[in-house]
């Protein structure tokens, strides 16, 4: 089994990520039997792909942190903007395999707003189609717009008729989703030319044989997109191109499991901005690992009360009883910083 730590690095980790990254590190090396040495791997990919975002030396807060906690991964950290070419690549397999199934769009965000339904609860916006109804009815003015260098986002085309995404969640249970009515046409290469998020972590996944993917519930949605993304990546022929993949892709679908989002005590999400949690406060506080660990696990529902563990300590607990607690409770767990 192979899974992965994905943080981005805008900034230092807090109690939410590191609840997430500790719940990623059990699940891969508790993976195998109790009686066995055998252990699932780990890789650690530094999400560093929306530049403006990134904050200098957080990869390196990262790793520290990850390292002083007892959180270990094998070989070097992937970094995605250092896999420009690997992205290129992935794209034009996509633009080859077939027409329109990646077009431009020129909307601006007012223009997708103005158009659009109102956002749904997580956010999510879900496009209304106005370039690919340009480009089917108007391909000349899509031509005369590119060849004038107007700036345009590149989306990924979702299936008409729509079809439906399923896949089993292990805390959330099984999920469905419509993906020309609950997911849309995505970009997967935003004007400003960089990539985007659900395209690269398709690629990523897909090309590191990643085959356990845990993170945050706030991607529970975005899950049923990378499925499609990935399931036209393989169709395409990408995932067959060996010297571009570090391991043999598999044209299964990793294992979701998506934990419960970590609130403050007024109910809103942990930003990174809340410095009081983050690691570097913890830290100068003269907080140990070991009870940042144990706080993590107890949000888990792992452990009954929030004691001090290594991330060791909790294999032969996880081994047993795996995700059951936060399956049957999945709320998110509000504290007070
Ligand atoms: N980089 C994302 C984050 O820090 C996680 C992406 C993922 O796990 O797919 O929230």
């Amino acid at each position: 089994m192979t899974g992965r730590f994905a943080p981005t690095p805008s900034g230092r980790m807090h109690i939410g990520n590191i609840t997430a990254m500790l719940a990623a590190w059990l699940d891969a090396r508790g993976a195998g039997s109790a009686d066995s040495d055998a252990r699932g791997r780990m890789l650690l990919r530094i999400e560093d792909i929306d530049t403006p975002r990134v904050l200098p030396d957080a990869d390196r807060w990262i790793m520290d942190d990850l390292d002083w906690l007892g959180l270990d991964w094998e070989g070097e950290p992937v970094y995605q903007s250092r896999r420009l070419d690997l992205y290129e690549q992935a794209l034009r397999a996509l633009e080859d395999a077939g027409p329109a199934l990646v077009y431009p769009c020129f909307c601006s965000r007012a223009d997708i707003r103005a158009a659009s339904a109102p956002q749904e609860g997580d956010g999510f916006q879900i496009y209304p189609g106005t370039c690919r109804r340009l480009l089917r009815d108007h391909p000349d003015t899509v031509r005369d717009r590119l060849a004038r260098g107007d700036r345009h986002s590149l989306r990924i085309a979702m299936p008409e008729p729509s079809s439906i995404v399923t896949f089993v969640d292990r805390v959330f249970g099984p999920q469905a989703y419509d993906l020309a009515r609950e997911i849309g046409d995505s970009v997967i290469r935003r004007s400003d030319g960089l990539f985007a998020y659900q395209f690269v972590v398709t690629v990523d996944d897909l090309v590191t044989g990643v085959d356990s993917i845990v993170r945050g519930r706030d991607l529970l949605r975005s899950t049923a997109l990378q499925t499609y993304i990935r399931d036209r990546l393989i169709a395409s022929g990408f995932g067959n191109v060996p010297a571009d993949c570090e391991s043999s892709p598999s044209p299964s679908h990793p294992a979701y499991t998506h934990i419960p989002l970590i609130d403050n005590a007024a109910g809103r999400r942990l930003a990174k901005r809340e410095r009081s949690l983050d690691m570097g406060a913890l830290r100068a506080r003269g907080v140990t690992a070991e009870q940042v660990i144990g706080y993590c696990a107890w949000l888990l529902r792992l452990i009954d009360d929030p004691e001090p563990r290594t991330a060791a300590d909790l294999l032969p607990t996880f081994r047993a009883h795996g995700w059951t607690a936060l399956r049957a409770n999945p709320a998110d767990r509000a504290l007070d910083p």
